[in-house]
Parts: structure tokens; sequence; C-alpha cells
């Protein structure tokens, strides 16, 4: 770091070297005074002592000693004020640099703590203040992206809400106006809007703790082979029904790793249960398992609709469905994607969609580090 970018960047230098110039300019004014104008004041005293000459000797000494005092105390006041006069443009040009940014500052964060997130204060200079202001900007950014966020849910929450809400209102209606007949079909469509209410309340605690990073983890040495069996095996009557085929490629001897099986099992159903939702008939699905230097990936490959690369950037976003009526007839709110991501996270691996386009189907690949 050179000599400039240190001064520039700290502001303990800047203080010291603006007293520095204070000290130098009242030396240099001293010097300068005691040089020119004192000379010239002494001449004149001196003068006006030698008019008195003619006086006793004592008397004239107290005169000389009288005048010198003087002669000093003028040069020194006239060096004094020079100083002073320095002194306070320096020492208000440097409050300037340092109090009013910090005054912006305490401004602005009243704001930010009145609700106006879009409150940011100008950064000026590379020194710790410029550093603060800084990092003010950036919490004031966090908090509106917090808060935008939080907003966001609330819509969100209430959208979901309300489909399952008026679709139960609707059918109440026709039963009291005698419109829908009261029979079991009528009340099984009011259970089943009930068990999707009941199934998002759900959700929405499992995706609050996970977007906490409260989602409990029971970490445990478990066989990737075992935990892929587990899921496959409660998921193959469904696959049956659907006459889609359930493939398993794993590879032999797949190392054990640190996990929580519950939540890896959670995983792996909401994954595989996608894939089959997502997969027509005569369609299949593979799940293949292979380990690598340090690493295990866990790959859900379907044949089914595929997903186009717009919104692929998006799947793992809370509440996102590419095919809302699609995704909400199977029962999906589009938050599974956001939890499975969360607990992957929390394991220390990754999880990621890549898809060649639409009707060519989908892969979703975990990967897992085997020393977390
Ligand atoms: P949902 O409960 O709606 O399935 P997810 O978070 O599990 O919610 O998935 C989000 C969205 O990602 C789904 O609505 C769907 O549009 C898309 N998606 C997920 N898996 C697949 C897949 N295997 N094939 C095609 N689209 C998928």
């Amino acid at each position: 770091m050179n000599l400039m970018t240190t001064l520039r960047q700290r502001i303990g230098w800047k203080l010291f070297i603006s007293y520095l110039i204070i000290i130098l300019v009242g030396v240099v004014s001293l010097a300068i005074t005691a040089e020119f104008i004192a000379p010239s004041a002494l001449d004149r005293h001196m003068a006006s002592m030698s008019v008195m000459m003619s006086g006793n000797m004592g008397g004239m000494m107290g005169d000389l000693t009288e005048n010198v005092r003087r002669a000093i105390n003028e040069v020194l006041l006239i060096a004094a004020l020079a100083a002073t006069a320095t002194a306070v443009l320096v020492s208000s040009f440097v409050t300037r640099r340092i109090v009013r940014p910090i005054e912006e500052m305490t401004e602005a964060s009243r704001r930010i703590a009145d609700g106006h997130y879009d409150e940011r204060v100008i950064v000026v200079g590379e020194d710790e203040l410029g550093e603060l202001a800084g990092s003010f900007n950036q919490m004031a950014h966090t908090l509106a992206q917090t808060e935008e966020r939080r907003r966001q849910l609330i819509g969100d929450v209430a959208h979901e809400l309300r489909t399952p809400l008026s679709s139960i209102r609707s059918v109440m209606e026709g039963l009291v106006d005698g419109v829908l007949p009261a029979e079991s079909a009528t009340f099984l469509s009011v259970q089943s809007e009930v068990s999707r209410l009941q199934r998002l309340v759900h959700d929405l605690e499992e995706l609050s703790r996970a977007e906490a990073g409260q989602i409990p983890l029971e970490m445990e040495l478990v066989d990737p082979a075992t935990l892929i069996h587990t899921a496959a095996e409660r998921l193959r009557p469904q696959f049956e029904d659907k006459n889609v085929q359930l493939l398993l490629e794993l590879a032999p001897d797949l190392p054990k790793l640190r996990a929580d099986s519950e939540r890896m099992t959670q995983v792996l159903l909401n994954l595989m249960g996608n894939a089959l939702q997502y997969t027509p008939a005569g369609g299949e699905v593979a799940v293949i398992a292979r380990a690598e230097t340090g690493t295990i990936t866990i790959g859900v490959q379907d044949s089914g609709i595929g997903i186009v690369p717009e919104h692929l950037d998006h799947i793992f976003e809370r509440f996102y469905r590419v095919d809302k009526s699609r995704s909400r007839a199977g029962g999906g709110s589009g938050i599974g994607l956001t939890i499975s991501e969360h607990i992957i996270e929390a394991h220390g691996g990754s999880i990621s969609a890549t898809s060649p386009g639409p009707n060519q189907g989908s892969t979703f690949s975990i990967t897992l580090p085997l020393d977390y």
C-alpha cells in the first residue's frame, strides 16, 4: 500500500496530518513574523527609546524591557491570529468530512426505522467512513429485500388459501341452496380441499423452519442405496397405478454418508414424486447413484414433460409452478423443491435441475459431500 493510499484510507492519519498542518503553519508564521515583522517593530520601539535617552539609565532599561516585551507580544499576537485562523479552517474542513456523513447516516437510519427501506447514503471517499457508508447501504438493501420477501410471502399465502377456500364455499352454497346433492361425492370434494389446506399449512410450517435454517437434522451414517430403496418402495404402488416404470441404477458399494435419513428420504420422495407426476403413462423414471471423489451424486431422471430454460431458473423458488393448474391438480403448492434445496444445503450439498426442453424429460441431481 503506498503512502497516498494509506493517507486516503485512514481517518487517524488525516487528523494527524491536519494537526501537523496547524503546528507547521504556527511555526512558519512565527518564523516569518520574527524574521520580517519583529525587526521593524523593535526598530520602532528603539527609536522611541532613543528620544528618551536623556533620562536616567534605570528608567531607560525599564523602558527597554517593556518595549521588547511589547514587541514580542505584538509579534506573537499576529502569529497566534494567523495560526488560529488556519486551525479554524483546517479543523472545520476535517469536522465537515467526518461529522456530515455520520449525521447523514443517523438521519437515514431514522428514516429506515420508519419503514423507508429505499433510503441510501452517498458513499464519499475510501476511508473508514466510506466503508461504513457502503456497509450501511448494504444493510439497507438487505432490509429492503427481507421486507419485499415478507410482503410477497403474505401475498403468496393469501393466494394459495383463496382457491381451496372459494371452492369449499361454493360447494357449501350449493348444498345450502339445494343445487348440489347432499351425497358422499359432494362431501368428498370438500374433504379433498380441506386436505389440501392442511398440506399447505404443513408445507408452510416446514418452509418457515427451512428458511430460518431451523430444520433439526439427526445426522448418522447412512447407506444411500438403502435410502433410495426405501423411497422407491414407498412410491412403487403409485408408479404401477400410473404405468410409469421406476428403474434404480445404483453403483455397487456406494460409500456411506453422514445425513439425516428421514430428511433425505423426504427429498427423494419429493423428486421421485415430481418425476412421476410430470411423466405421462408409459414413461420411465430412473434413479441413478454414483460416487465421485469425496461426493455422492443421486440423479432422478424422467422421460416426462420437461422444463423450458426460463422456468428452470425459478423452480426452486417457493410457490413457483410451471403450470399452476396441473401442479395444483396434483396437490402441489410449489414449495416441495424449495424445502428440498434447504435440506440438501443443510447437509452441505447442492441440488440442480436440467432439461433438454419440453417433452424431453428432466433430471434433478443432488450432490452430497462424504465428509460432512
Ligand atoms: P409442486 O408441489 O408444485 O410439484 P415443487 O416445488 O416440487 O412443487 O415443484 C415446483 C415446480 O417445478 C412444479 O410445479 C413443476 O412445474 C416443476 N417440476 C418439478 N419437477 C418436475 C419434473 N420432474 N418435470 C417437470 N416439471 C417439474
